[in-house]
């Protein structure tokens, strides 16, 4: 059982988070582009795994600006 966590992100940022699975964020990420097809509105759904220290930030894991400014001083 694994307690990482996913999210579903747009060029913009983070627009769902706290998926549990990497499978149930790229559902979601799914439904997203279905919508946005039906919409005929053109944009990225990717899916990330979230950065666990900033939740609040949700922020990519890797990404993360709050990491970088804590480990980069
Ligand atoms: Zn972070």
């Amino acid at each position: 059982m694994s307690d990482s966590e996913y999210g579903v992100f747009t060029e913009e940022g983070c627009i769902e988070a706290s998926l549990w699975s990497h499978a149930n964020a790229e559902a979601v990420a799914e439904l997203y582009r279905e919508q946005a097809a039906e919409d005929d509105v053109e944009e990225t759904y990717t899916v990330h795994e979230m950065c666990e220290e900033h939740r609040d930030a949700e922020r990519p894991k890797g990404e993360c600006d709050e990491c970088e400014a804590q480990y980069n001083d």
